[in-house]
């Protein structure tokens, strides 16, 4: 089978180990850059270019676009879907996920446990959106963040409305969440390969850290999750339409709470914590799947 990996950086660890674990199996994978890709979007004939040439045939493509990109990238990859390649995930699945607002949205409308998330526009209900998160302490967090980065926490309602003018100041959009205190900087990754919880990790964040973050300097290791907190990040998944994810869950005390699904979890951290070889399964998942115009969307939605 011939597959494409759209990334930017051919040398991460998690784009070596697909395209090796598609070699190992007898597949071709090349790694194209997604912002070198350009197309005719007029043309009824859908084509992508990369490096003056169009591109040959594909039977599957692995979508690895960062989050920096994610518009221009997703706009390639319906390309691929109109020309029925079949994508690991699909463009409406991933813009979905990309947007904190909007997945939130989708996973509260199924049911799935979440923190208390507040969003407001306007500075004027800055008091009532830090009364209907439930009050201090406060998780308040850039809606365009990643890699921890944009998430603070507010101990008092002073600080936290301090937190939210300057923000605000910055002209970004921001969610005001309820602190899960008991989670005591510990996350749960539950990673999500074609409707199965195939690895988990438990991630907990530096000394004096509540980011479990490991670009933040937390650390992995291997966990057991419980049945309910498997069947939250399946029905996450299904809830978005990926079939492959990272579901970051907080044990609260009242049930797992969804904070994040990402589409292009990284598999360092996770194959080292567990062992597993998850690049390896994902690729099984993609070639048992990958069938032409198999894809949903072909491009819509
Ligand atoms: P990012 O997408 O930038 O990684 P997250 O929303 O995942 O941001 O938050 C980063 C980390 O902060 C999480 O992994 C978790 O450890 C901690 N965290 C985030 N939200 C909460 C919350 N509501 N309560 C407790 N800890 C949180």
């Amino acid at each position: 089978m011939k597959i494409a990996m759209l990334a930017r950086n051919p040398d991460l660890y998690s784009h070596q180990r697909l395209k090796q674990a598609a070699e190992d199996r007898g597949h071709e994978l090349d790694i194209i850059n997604t912002l070198r890709c350009y197309m005719n979007i007029a043309s009824r004939r859908p084509e992508v270019y990369y490096n003056g040439e169009k591109l040959g045939h594909y039977d599957a493509v692995i979508p690895r676009i960062g989050a920096s990109i994610t518009f221009y990238g997703l706009a390639v990859l319906r390309q691929f879907e109109m020309m029925g390649v079949y994508p690991l995930n699909e463009s409406v699945a991933i813009g979905r996920s990309r947007d904190k607002l909007r997945s939130m949205q989708l996973l509260a409308r199924d049911g799935i446990g979440l923190p208390v998330t507040t969003f407001a526009h306007d500075a004027k209900q800055t008091e009532e959106i830090l009364a209907l998160a439930g009050g201090a302490p406060l998780v308040i967090k850039l809606l365009e963040g990643t890699q921890g980065i944009g998430v603070v926490l507010a101990d008092t309602n002073r600080s936290a409305k301090s937190v939210i003018e300057a923000f605000r100041g910055a002209n970004v959009n921001i969610l005001v969440q309820e602190f899960i205190k008991e989670a005591g900087g510990t996350d749960i990754r539950a990673i999500v390969v074609g409707g199965k919880v195939v690895a988990a990790m438990q991630r907990t964040g530096a000394e004096g850290e509540f980011r479990s973050n490991l670009h933040r300097g937390g650390t992995a290791k291997t966990i057991k999750i419980s049945p309910e907190e498997r069947s939250t990040a399946l029905r996450a998944a299904k809830s978005l339409g990926l079939n492959v994810c990272g579901v970051d869950m907080l044990r609260a005390n009242h049930g797992p709470v969804v904070m994040e699904v990402n589409s292009s979890p990284g598999l360092e951290g996770v194959e080292g914590a567990t062992g597993l070889d998850i690049a390896g399964m994902i690729i099984d998942f993609l070639v048992a799947k990958a069938k032409p115009h198999a894809t949903k969307t072909k491009g819509k939605g």
